[in-house]
């Protein structure tokens, strides 16, 4: 500073003592000016290093808030400091960390009412307070002063201010409070810190709202990207001038393109398949919805699909996408195409049996001079018998399925079952059908009883047993094991027969599902409903604790066989079964 700045000396006279306060006042008016133009550059500075461009991103807030906080303690020569965010949920302020001063415990709890103390006045007033002795102060918190250690402070509020081109304020709301605590070397905080404060905090507001509406629109965003991606249908969007703006990852699976490859390029180059092309291309031109199904694939590959293209305009009218939406439907058609072969093999299947029946029922009326001896009347008898059998356990699938198709409860009869005896007599009646198997039952000697549908389980064991016969052309062992697994017991039918191709095995615990790769299996009469039955019988069956009976393939290999398992409780209950 220049000599002539410097104050008076004792001792000077009247007149010299007017000049000097001249003097003064003409140094107070630069001092003034020079701190008006440091609070400018500092306000420039602190925007400038302070908020980056756009923060979109929490920790990215974080850091830049934390540079921020440091800043402002040290120009307002405080041991603390802290922005607190007015919630409107719970009428409460909290801690928008990072705090400077503050162990994270504080940082944690601290939560200041807005009607309670400095942080609430302020908070409301939107004025700022001074408070040079927090424990006598009577606006404080005397809890959180302790709790802080709070000697004195200033909290300021943040403002969010709208301006106008003239830097007018046109709209203002207060967010929250910021705080400084304890002015180091045991000093009193004045108005001059009051008046920097007041600044900064003006930037502090616009900084977290700011952020906090980016990071909310980047979330928001993110969000609808990642529920576009994961939807099952696949979406893709075309701007106005035919350039390929998004592809989900199921429409890039079914256009057979990563998405990278596609978007940003015209539609008609990057898109491949002329029909989709020809579905974005009408509705851009057409400037209409165009609905149409297509199919992408050959053969069993093949996937069809409901494809929809809409046509979305801006506020003017003007086209400015077109989203084609592209919905699978090929599971659908394979259970219409399957639901229309289900009931042809039902006609037959039911038809079969009548037929024998009929045949052996007329050939015994027409025998009216006993040509038939009592042995083979016995065996046309027994015949007879059996298809009866074969057709009361068609229709009691069929009766079964309808229920489970219209959402009914399978209702179970519980009773005991000794499941070694009633494996006996199924092993017997279904030995009975075939002479090239052999069919045997491994159970441990004392196999206990349990609790269930007899009725149910002869059905899943008919099933079971009746699939491990039919899919075992060239004959060969067919065993049903029983095990006691202490709360489960399970059941083991395994057969040497066709086995299952690896990609059916999923699969055919579905309605209508039959393995069609071989000409053994397709040559085998089905009607691709039995094991779906079985595994809902099975699930029927639950215990105390709601745990469910299951079946599953256990093994299987092309050609040499397959082991399927089922799963019971010991102690089914009627209530869960029910439910
Ligand atoms: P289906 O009436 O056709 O036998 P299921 O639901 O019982 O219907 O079985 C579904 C499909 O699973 C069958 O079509 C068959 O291809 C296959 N499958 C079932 N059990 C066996 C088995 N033990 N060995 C080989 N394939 C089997």
């Amino acid at each position: 500073m220049a000599d002539d700045t410097r104050p008076p000396q004792d001792g000077s006279g009247p007149g010299d003592m007017r000049k000097e306060l001249e003097r003064y006042k003409i140094v107070v008016a630069e001092l003034q000016r020079k701190i008006k133009g440091m609070e400018a550059q500092l306000s420039t500075a602190t925007t400038m290093a302070e908020m980056p461009q756009v923060i979109v991103t929490k920790p990215k807030l974080h850091e830049t808030l934390q540079r921020f906080i440091r800043k402002v303690a040290m120009i307002s020569q405080a041991e603390k400091a802290a922005i607190m965010l007015y919630s409107p949920e719970d009428g409460e302020l909290t801690v928008l960390p990072p705090a400077l001063g503050l162990t994270a415990e504080q940082v944690k709890f601290l939560r200041v009412k807005a009607t309670e103390g400095v942080t609430g006045l302020v908070f409301r007033e939107g004025t700022p307070v001074v408070f040079n002795d927090a424990v006598r102060d009577e606006r404080t918190i005397k809890d959180n002063v302790a709790f802080l250690n709070v000697r004195n402070g200033v909290t300021v509020p943040l403002i969010i201010k709208k301006r106008d081109e003239e830097d007018k304020v046109v709209e203002q709301r207060t967010i929250g409070v910021m705080h400084v605590f304890n002015k180091r070397m045991g000093m009193d905080f004045n108005e001059e810190d009051v008046r920097l404060l007041q600044m900064l905090a003006e930037q502090c507001a616009a900084i977290v709202s700011n952020a906090q509406l980016y990071i909310q629109l980047s979330e928001e965003k993110e969000e609808l990207e990642e529920t576009l991606q994961s939807i099952k249908a696949g979406v893709v969007a075309v701007n106005g001038e035919g350039e390929i703006r998004l592809v989900n990852s199921a429409a890039s699976t079914a256009l057979g393109s990563a998405a990278v490859d596609l978007v940003g390029r015209p539609f008609q180059e990057a898109i491949v398949d002329e029909r989709i092309k020809a579905i974005l291309n009408d509705a851009l031109e057409s400037k209409e919805e165009v609905s149409r199904e297509i199919s992408l694939g050959e053969g069993r590959e093949a996937r069809h699909f409901q494809a929809q293209a809409s046509v979305m305009r801006g506020d003017n009218g003007v086209v400015q996408h077109v989203v084609a939406i592209l919905n699978d439907i090929t599971d659908i058609r394979n259970v219409e195409r399957m639901k229309t072969a289900f009931v042809s093999t039902v006609s037959h299947e039911l038809r079969t049996p009548l037929t024998s029946i009929k045949g052996f029922i007329a050939t015994l009326l027409e025998d009216e001079e006993g040509y038939f001896d009592d042995a083979t009347r016995r065996e046309f008898y027994e015949i007879i018998d059996q298809q009866c059998d074969r057709l009361t356990r068609l229709i009691s699938d069929l009766l079964n399925i309808s229920r489970i198709e219209s959402g009914r409860s399978l209702d179970l009869h519980l009773t005991k079952v000794f499941l070694v005896p009633v494996c006996e007599r199924i092993l017997a009646a279904q030995q009975s059908y075939t002479d090239r198997h052999r069919l045997k039952l491994e159970a441990p000697e004392g196999f206990p009883e349990i609790i269930g549908d007899q009725d149910k389980i002869e059905q899943i064991l008919d099933n079971l047993l009746g699939n491990a016969i039919k899919y075992s052309p060239d004959g060969g062992e067919v065993t049903v094991a029983l095990f006691d697994e202490g709360k489960t017991i399970r059941i083991d039918v395994s057969d040497q027969g066709l086995g299952i191709p690896e990609r059916h095995r999923e699969r055919i615990f579905e309605r209508f599902h039959m393995v069609d790769d071989d000409v053994d299996h397709r040559s085998v009469k089905g009607t691709g409903i039995g094991l779906y039955l079985v595994k809902a019988l099975a699930q029927a069956h639950k215990d105390g604790s709601g745990e469910a009976g299951d079946v599953w393939l256990a093994h299987s290999v092309v050609d040499e066989g397959s082991t399927f398992s089922v799963r019971l409780p010991k102690a089914a209950d009627e209530g869960k079964a029910q439910a």
